[in-house]
C-alpha cells in the first residue's frame, strides 16, 4: 500500500471511529484523582471532575466542554476528529477554552493546576 492509500484508509477509519462515537452515550467508569473517566462507543476520554461546589459559570462551562469533546464539535466552531495528539482548539471567547476556564476557576478560588486536560 503507498502513503496516499495509507493515509485514504487511516482518514476512513478515523471518520468511521468519530460517527461512532458521536452515536454512542457516554458511560461514566471510573473517577480517579480530579478526573473522569468516560467510555463513549470505541473511545475513552478523561475530563475534570465538575464538583457541586463550583460555581454555576464554571460547572456550565466543563459541561459545555465535556459535551463538546464527545460530539467532537463546539458551537464555536472548534471540532476534532479522533486523532490521538489533537486538542480541540476552542475560540478564546468560547466558555469552554482553556482560557475561559483558567479564568472561572481563578475567580472562583479553585485549584486549576495545569486546567482541564482531555486525551
Ligand atoms: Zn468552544
Amino acid at each position: 500500500m503507498n502513503g496516499r492509500a495509507a493515509k485514504r484508509r487511516r482518514d476512513l477509519e478515523l471518520r468511521v471511529m468519530a460517527a461512532a462515537v458521536r452515536a454512542a452515550s457516554p458511560v461514566l467508569v471510573e473517577v480517579k484523582d480530579d478526573q473522569e473517566w468516560w467510555r463513549v462507543g470505541p473511545a475513552v476520554f478523561n475530563t475534570p471532575i465538575i464538583r457541586d461546589s463550583y460555581p454555576p459559570e464554571l460547572k456550565n462551562a466543563l459541561l459545555a466542554r465535556r459535551d463538546a469533546l464527545f460530539k467532537g464539535e463546539c458551537p464555536c466552531g472548534a471540532r476534532w476528529s479522533m486523532r490521538r495528539d489533537e486538542r480541540m482548539q476552542h475560540v478564546p471567547a468560547c466558555a469552554a477554552s482553556d482560557q475561559s476556564l483558567k479564568r472561572m476557576a481563578s475567580d472562583a478560588g479553585v485549584e486549576a493546576g495545569e486546567g482541564p486536560r482531555e486525551d
